[in-house]
């Protein structure tokens, strides 16, 4: 627990930022990668915007190496993006320029804003997540190895953000960006022996849905059992219990793509994606069937898209019918659905596949 008074966060900013909290007039794109700000007295800043890696994770000496530039750069203080990215906020625009050119050669492309690729996220996956139905971070480093031109060099019709979720919770965020990967399980949990050990009624609590009944069996022992035909697969009483389990995660689990999700207020405002590709079989390292439908769909975004519009605003004028078309990815009875309880639940029958 936190304890005492708020601490006020103009304490942990850097001095030449301080005078100009909260009088923000304009703002520019100075460069790629570097934002202009001025305030109502004609003070300057510039933020410097680098890619962070697309799960999240870094060494402790890229540590060191990213907080030895905030020290050089940017007064001390950097802040990591929801979107995972670096933003230094430095005062002068020849540090500005420097800071950049450091970054680069570092390995973290700058730039990431305006008509570009702004990010690429993950949840933990299976790094230390139990409902994992797919390797979230894996595939989006893949998908960074393949989209990462686009962050500072290439161009694209509007905004681009790619996220991957583990499962259906989605904790990636993923139902909001405009490509969106979600692990999915297809199998109905089995309860073993070993749910004795659990919280009967806690683990029925979790499910989202009532498909966890409590039961007594004629020696008396309690138990739970798993209503299959309200089941949606979800993996949450798997998390919950130890005592159940997927029984053949390796051939049952897989992921979905999405597209069209975007968290912003324009145009039509905030969408959730929908599904383009209802399953696909987890085939690490590459996952090129994954790679492979991102890259269709960027793609013929690229070439069909007018300057401005981002997927679901493409897609929305064109329409669905066209969008398969001009992709040529096939159309399932779960396509057009959005990732929930009605998507997965039919995907279980295997016809998306
Ligand atoms: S999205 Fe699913 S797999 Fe990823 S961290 Fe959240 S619960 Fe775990
Ligand atoms: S997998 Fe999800 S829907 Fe199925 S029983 Fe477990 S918690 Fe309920």
């Amino acid at each position: 627990m936190i304890e005492g008074p708020p601490r006020p966060y103009l304490n942990y900013i850097p001095e030449y930022l301080k005078e100009s909290v909260g009088k923000w007039v304009t703002h520019k794109l100075e460069e790629p990668g570097l934002i202009e700000h001025v305030d109502s007295g004609g003070r300057k800043v510039y933020t410097v915007k680098a890619a962070a890696t697309p799960n999240g994770r870094y060494s402790t000496d890229t540590m060191r190496k990213i907080n030895d530039l905030a020290r050089k750069y940017a007064g001390g203080s950097m802040r990591f993006t929801q979107a995972l990215n670096m933003e230094f906020v430095v005062s002068d625009l020849a540090k500005a320029r420097e800071l950049k050119s450091e970054l680069k050669k570092l390995g973290f492309p700058v730039g990431g804003w305006k008509e570009h690729l702004w990010s690429l996220t993950s949840c933990a996956g299976y790094f230390h997540c139990a409902l994992a139905a797919t390797d979230a971070p894996s595939v989006i480093q893949r998908l960074g190895n393949e989209l990462s031109e686009y962050f500072d060099e290439k161009e694209l019709p509007a905004k681009l953000t790619v996220a991957a979720s583990g499962c259906p919770s989605s904790c990636g965020g993923s139902f909001l960006t405009d490509i969106s990967i979600n692990g999915i399980h297809t199998e109905i949990p089995v309860v073993t022996e070993n749910v004795k050990n659990c919280d009967l009624q806690g683990t029925a609590f979790t499910c989202p849905v009532g498909a966890i009944q409590l039961k007594t069996l004629q020696n008396g022992e309690k138990t739970i059992e798993i209503r299959e035909n309200l089941c949606i697969g979800c993996g949450l009483c798997v998390g919950a219990c130890g005592g159940i389990i997927f029984k053949t995660p390796e051939k049952t689990d897989g992921h979905a793509i999405s597209i069209g999700g975007k968290a912003s207020a324009s145009r039509y405002g905030t969408t959730l994606g929908r599904i383009v590709v209802p399953f696909l079989p987890n085939e690490p390292p590459h996952y090129e069937k994954t790679v492979k439908a991102v890259r269709t769909i960027v793609d013929t975004w690229i070439r069909d898209a007018r300057k401005g519009e981002r997927i679901a605003d493409w897609v929305d004028r064109i329409g669905w019918e066209k969008f398969f078309e001009k992709t040529g990815l096939p159309f399932y009875p779960q396509s057009m659905d959005y990732l929930d309880i009605r998507a997965i639940t039919t995907l279980r029958d295997g016809s998306g596949r």
